[in-house]
């Protein structure tokens, strides 16, 4: 591909959403027009405007609403807000209702889209009585509020007019200051904060060795497509610090001597993507982006990149592809979690690209300013450093919270206020639902990323605190239910690249579903065993990977003492031809005429 190809198919997705934004929605002359424009073929624009579920293909309605379906809010009876808002909605043809994946809102659950906001009502009922006002065209979509807490250990400066003092210290002498940065990350242990916990200090040295400074050019990315269920936690860090994310990644940009980077944002986050908006400009004016960067010699320039849509575009690879114009689909050789890491060598444009989580640029500052010392020491039971977590589900108070690494998640739960109405503990939610969920006992295990020294009782139980989202749920909540619920979130957000992780997942939905509705037998239980070894193996990314975890984790635990559960396993194994797949109802990327045992699904409705 030539350079400007290059070039004009990077414009792609912002021209589709600029386009959107105009007309409300993307018809075949948009997209014929758009391919003319950028010298592209229509069948690559028309593709990547199918795929991302941020664009529409036929005319919008009056009043577009967002349900979202995922666990916190199918715990505030997400699932039947839906069937409730839509029986609404029929009397209105120009209003449309839909299920969506997790809007990242967990704390205010059930969270609803209304005409592009985001509104969390924290009650079935509110909800409600807010679909019935934008049905009635009388409703005026409020924001959910940016809320400011007090003291944050993960802010170095007290003072706005102090920001980017670490920055200006690594610019007097870039080259000098590369290795004490790296080292200095190093020695504090500061871990990849989305989940895979590999250590920053090392991604960056990659990116300062003889190859990565040997291309014609690198790149920063920073990832702030958090949509993991129940993964929230991010969206505060970019409310709250954004001055921090951008120092974050302008310091890693003068000491590996790169001129680009991308700020690639979940496009549900619209106040914090204006937050953001407002930060850069700052920034620019201040000179710590842009020419010259604080009179370092060195040039850095941040382009705010807001996501067209979809889970798998928080895999570093996917990200990369739709940055570059592309359907956001995880390359090959990704498996293992290893995509961000690989991409140091071979990345965005096929140049060495450094990829890291909001949160692991958010430390950077306070890491360079007060010692690596000071940030080992905030963490607890061995893990160095702060950690920031979002809690939700069934305690008093969900929130997002700075702890100590490796905090107890009894303590987290806690700080929350307990369990909701005093309600009994039930099941834990460590991080996210690729680790499936634990028994109370794990309250006293620590919410820690594990390494050498340090394997405590999560790590031995196979899990981490991944992406910072914790769940906890009380004893009247059914697991069969919350791990066909996770399970349907993966299966929707495949991006249906590889036969096993589309196929899979709807094969996981459909055990998961027989179990509980008792149809299940023995040798479709047994069949979950072969079926993760066969997404293990097999699976391109990390997601086709962790499809049968929850229920994996259910049975472990629960296996015994659920009725339903003994019940499938007693059952011998019949002959008889098994049921037709479940229809796919909500948002998904598989592609269509996808068969399942003889039934279709997969079919993306827009
Ligand atoms: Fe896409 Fe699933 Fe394959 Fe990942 S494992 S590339 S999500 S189909």
């Amino acid at each position: 591909m030539t350079e400007r190809q290059q070039r004009q198919m990077a414009r792609l997705i912002p021209r589709l959403q600029e386009l959107q934004h105009e007309a409300g929605w993307l018809s075949a002359d948009v997209v014929a027009a758009v391919a003319r424009e950028l010298d592209l073929p229509v069948h690559h624009v028309s593709g990547v405007a199918n795929f991302y579920p941020g664009f529409r293909r036929t005319p919008p309605p009056r009043t577009s609403i967002l349900i979202c379906q995922d666990l916190a809010c199918n715990l505030k009876h997400g699932g039947q807000l839906v069937e409730r808002a839509q029986a609404f909605a029929r009397r209105d043809k120009d209003v449309e209702v839909k299920s969506c994946s997790c809007l990242g809102q967990c704390d205010v659950a059930p969270a609803v889209m209304i005409d592009h906001v985001p509104v969390g009502f924290g009650s079935e009922r509110a909800v409600i009585a807010a679909i019935e006002e934008a049905v009635n065209g009388k409703f005026d979509p409020e924001p959910v509020p940016l809320e400011y807490a007090g003291e944050i250990q993960t802010d170095p400066y007290e003072n706005p007019a102090d920001r980017y003092a670490a920055l200006r210290e690594v610019a007097k002498d870039p080259v000098a200051a590369a290795d004490r940065v790296v080292q200095t990350l190093l020695d504090a242990g500061l871990r990849g904060m989305g989940g895979g916990g590999f250590p920053v200090g090392q991604k960056w040295k990659l990116m300062l060795g003889k190859g990565a400074q040997a291309a014609p050019c690198r790149y920063i990315i920073c990832n702030a497509d958090e949509s993991e269920v129940g993964t929230f936690k991010d969206r505060e860090l970019l409310g709250r610090l954004p001055h921090l994310i951008i120092e974050g990644m302008a310091i890693a940009a003068l000491i590996s001597n790169t001129q680009r980077g991308y700020l690639y944002v979940r496009h549900e986050y619209v106040q914090q993507i204006e937050v953001l908006k407002d930060a850069l400009s700052a920034a620019r004016k201040l000179g710590a982006l842009g020419p010259n960067v604080f009179g370092s010699g060195r040039d850095f320039e941040i382009t705010l990149f807001v996501s067209a849509g979809g889970y798998i575009q928080g895999e570093a690879s996917a990200l990369m592809e739709a940055i570059e114009g592309k359907r956001g689909q995880p390359r090959n050789g990704t498996e293992d979690f290893g995509g961000s890491v690989r991409s140091t060598v071979k990345g965005l444009f096929g140049q060495p690209t450094l990829v890291n989580n909001v949160e692991s640029f958010v430390f950077v500052p306070a890491i360079l300013q007060k010692g690596a010392e000071w940030f080992r020491t905030q963490g607890v039971g061995g893990n160095p450093g702060l950690k920031w977590i979002g809690v939700a589900g069934d305690v008093e108070n969900p929130q997002v919270m700075e702890v100590p690494h490796g905090m107890t998640y009894g303590e987290a739960l806690e700080r929350c206020g307990g369990m909701r109405g005093g309600r009994p503990l039930k099941a834990i939610m460590p991080g996210g639902p690729s680790f499936g969920f634990l028994p109370p006992e794990f309250l006293d295990a620590g919410m820690e990323f594990p390494n050498k020294e340090n394997f405590g009782k999560l790590a031995k139980a196979g899990a981490t605190i991944g992406s910072g989202a914790v769940m906890f749920l009380d004893d009247t909540r059914d697991l069969i239910d919350a791990a066909l619920n996770c399970t349907r979130f993966y299966r929707n957000e495949s991006c249906g690249k590889c036969v096993p992780c589309r196929i899979g997942a709807q094969k996981m939905v459909n055990i998961i579903k027989g179990v509980r509705d008792g149809s299940a037998r023995a040798d479709h239980v047994a069949e979950v065993e072969c079926l993760a070894q066969t997404l293990y193996l097999t699976s391109i990314c990390g997601l086709g990977q962790v499809v049968p975890k929850p229920f994996e984790s259910v049975v472990k635990y629960w296996g015994d003492e659920d009725e339903r559960i003994r019940k499938a396993m007693a059952k011998p194994p019949s002959s008889a031809p098994s049921k037709p797949a479940e229809p796919v109802t909500g948002d998904t990327r598989l592609p269509v005429n996808v068969m399942v045992r003889g039934a279709p699904v997969g079919v993306r409705k827009h």
